[in-house]
């Protein structure tokens, strides 16, 4: 392993593997990392990045952290993995507990999976095994949000924003569902009605087809990072009570603290009878989703025919992903988080501001722990992503976007280079 240098990795790479949403013959620069530490990356020609992406959403406290270096350590020693059928452990139960303390109260039931696609899968099957049961078999399609972003499995992509998720290139094999605009009232702002009108024509229409649903709330996140009304949640929430359509909230991207509290849905206090959790929730070092739900779709899924939820992955609650979620979570909440993730929006806001007066620049807006540069159009990765890594900085834009959302213990100073560097970037498109 120790023979390989900055250029091998990159030819061998090119040679075998294949990246995410990449071809597999028109190569795009890949930088071998070697190691990781705080908020830094380190190349393997040695130089060092300040990672802006938390490794997407996930690495709140940064890379290599002593506290869930020795939680990871500490339940390695006793079990790395065994089957959660007909078995259970203390790692999945504390977290089970921990998770419906946290959440809204309604929900009292968790069910672990490794992947966020997953937990959305499972939202979804809970959905329709839920009006099966309840002998409504025609509820099986979903209502979502256009510029949604809910994973990449047939369900999950089946409910993404259907141009950014480029649904015609799967053709039949992906299942139709129903989408409504996505809100325009901004983070903060009142909420009008109209704002719902496709959603109550939808459900007014095919309420008798769809089983839920699904949103991500107060921020759209990898479909466009929009941050949108809380009044807007509450509005949906009456909506979904009334057409008899259960509400998925999916907070895979905004759990843990990412939006400034630590769940988006108590920006609106909100209940939705399911909801997805993921990337944050083990602080970034493995992989780990959970799918809760609330008691009322947990004991009707239990009185249908199965008598069971349809679904066992076969690494469901994995102990060591579990032990390191706990020690991520019990690590957050022992810090005055709050104060320290409105420190990162102010520095985010001020630090992007300037962007304003670029001509390539449509928008900029800063939510949490979260800073967009939204441009007229959509930047050349090829050419861009080298510009980030010369200045130091690990920033990865999609499309017209180019954004952050930083490990929650960088530094303003690290912030402002950060920024500094996305300013410098944009204002040379
Ligand atoms: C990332 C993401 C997913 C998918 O999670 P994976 O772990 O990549 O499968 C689902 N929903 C939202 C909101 C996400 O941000």
């Amino acid at each position: 392993m120790s023979d390989w240098t900055a250029r091998t990795l990159q030819e061998a790479d090119r040679a075998c593997l294949w990246h995410p949403y990449a071809s597999a013959v028109d190569h795009a620069t890949v930088y071998p990392v070697v190691s990781a530490s705080g908020v830094r990356l380190t190349l393997a020609d040695g130089r060092e990045l300040i990672d802006g992406m938390a490794s997407w959403w996930c690495a709140i406290h940064g890379y290599n952290h002593p506290v869930l270096n020795r939680a990871v350590t500490a339940q390695l020693a006793k079990m790395s993995h065994v089957m959660f059928g007909g078995l259970t452990h203390a790692p999945a139960v504390e977290l089970g507990q921990l998770l419906c303390d946290l959440t809204p109260a309604n929900l009292d039931r968790v069910f672990f999976s490794d992947s966020g696609s997953v937990a959305v899968e499972v939202a979804m099957k809970m959905a329709v095994q839920y009006w099966q049961a309840r002998g409504q078999s025609n509820k099986q399609r979903f209502l979502a949000l256009n510029n949604g972003y809910h994973g990449d499995t047939f369900g999950a992509m089946s409910v993404c924003d259907p141009q950014t998720g480029m649904h015609h290139l799967f053709g039949s094999a992906l299942k139709q569902q129903f989408f409504a605009a996505s809100p325009r009232c901004g983070f903060a702002e009142p909420c009008a009605d109209s704002e719902l009108a496709e959603i109550v024509a939808t459900l007014e229409q095919h309420g008798d087809e769809i089983a839920a649903v699904i949103v991500e709330p107060i921020v759209q996140g990898a479909g466009g990072m929009r941050f949108y009304s809380a009044e807007y949640l509450v509005k949906l929430r009456t909506l979904c009570d009334h057409f008899n359509v259960l509400l998925i909230f999916d907070e895979i991207a905004t759990g843990f603290g990412r939006t400034g509290r630590l769940f988006a849905l108590e920006h609106a206090r909100v209940e939705p009878d399911i909801l997805c959790l993921g990337k944050a929730l083990t602080g970034g070092y493995m992989t780990l989703a959970a799918t809760l739900c609330s008691t009322q779709v947990g004991t009707v899924i239990s009185s249908g025919e199965a008598g069971a939820f349809m679904h066992g992955p076969t690494f469901m609650a994995n102990p060591l992903a579990c032990a390191t979620a706990l020690a991520s979570i019990r690590l957050l909440l022992s810090q005055p988080w709050q104060r320290n993730v409105a420190r990162l929006q102010e520095a985010l806001a001020s630090g992007l501001a300037p962007a304003r007066d670029m001509p390539a620049v449509a928008d900029v807006r800063a939510l949490g722990a979260i800073g967009v540069i939204e441009l007229h159009q959509s930047v050349d990765m090829q050419s861009v992503q080298p510009q980030f890594v010369e200045r130091g900085v690990w920033v990865r834009p999609f499309g017209k976007l180019v954004y952050v959302m930083p490990p929650f213990i960088t530094s303003n100073d690290d912030i402002k280079t950060l920024t500094q560097a996305m300013l410098e970037v944009v204002d040379g498109l």
